[in-house]
């Protein structure tokens, strides 16, 4: 199963999409954690994403398609893989649709998680994430059961850069602008499904995997 998980920045995709790559056993790829661990490793790519990052901006599109269309070259795909945070532009949704059909294959579900405004603002200035695993805690929400330390591998807890209120700020009007419209786009490609990602973390998986089914 191709799956995007789409929707704000704190929409909570890195969260479900963590779970369901357990579930179905495919592989998570997540094109924001992509840039992270460049960045940390100071590749050249990693210092030029590190220019867009860190003010909210959007690294560019052919970065971006570049190491997208790489990874999904990776056997681990065969069987099927979540996108998280890609497409993220009209050009960036078009050049998947050919990346995949160079190989005969296609997004089968666009995941929207749909959150509030104010929720989003909230969540992302309480996130806490793993550097190792990736995972995503929230000071209130979701609490790692040791401060500053990952449940699911023992690893420090950080704050991200972008996740200071004015890059927040930048980050929800970007999504507003270059890539709430893709709504429409998958819409016209019948394979969009709206989930409430207002409600708790459970039920919100809970939701996805119900929409899914059983396609695994
Ligand atoms: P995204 O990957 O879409 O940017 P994350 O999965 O990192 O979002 O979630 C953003 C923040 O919101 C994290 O701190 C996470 O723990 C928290 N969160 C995720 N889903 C929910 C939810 N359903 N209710 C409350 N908080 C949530
Ligand atoms: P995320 O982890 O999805 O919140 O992404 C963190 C940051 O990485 C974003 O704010 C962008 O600067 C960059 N980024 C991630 N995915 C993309 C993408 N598809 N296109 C452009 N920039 C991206």
């Amino acid at each position: 199963m191709n799956l995007i998980l789409f929707g704000a920045p704190g929409a909570g995709k890195g969260t479900q999409a963590l779970e369901l790559a357990k579930s179905y056993q495919i592989p998570h790829i997540s094109t924001g954690e992509m840039f992270r661990q460049a960045m940390a490793k100071h590749t050249p790519m990693g210092d030029e994403a590190a220019k867009y990052i860190n003010k909210g901006n959007l690294v560019p599109d052919d970065v971006t398609i570049g190491i997208v269309k790489e990874r999904l070259s990776n056997p681990d795909c065969q069987n099927g893989f979540i996108l998280d945070g890609f497409p993220r532009t009209t050009f960036q949704a078009e050049s998947l649709e050919k990346i995949l059909q160079e190989s005969n294959k296609k997004i089968d579900y666009v995941i929207d998680i749909d959150v509030n405004q104010d929720a989003l603002i909230q969540r992302l200035t309480g996130r806490r994430m793993c550097s190792k695993c990736g995972a995503s805690y929230h000071i209130i929400h979701r609490p790692s059961k040791i401060e500053g330390v990952c449940d699911e591998c023992g690893n420090e807890l950080y704050i991200r850069k972008d996740d200071n209120l004015e890059s927040v700020k930048t980050r929800l009007e970007t999504y507003q602008k270059q890539t709430k419209p893709l709504i429409d786009f998958y819409k016209q490609r019948d394979c969009l499904v709206v989930i409430d990602g207002n409600q708790d973390i459970k039920k919100v998986f809970a939701d996805i995997v119900s929409k899914l089914g059983d396609n695994k």
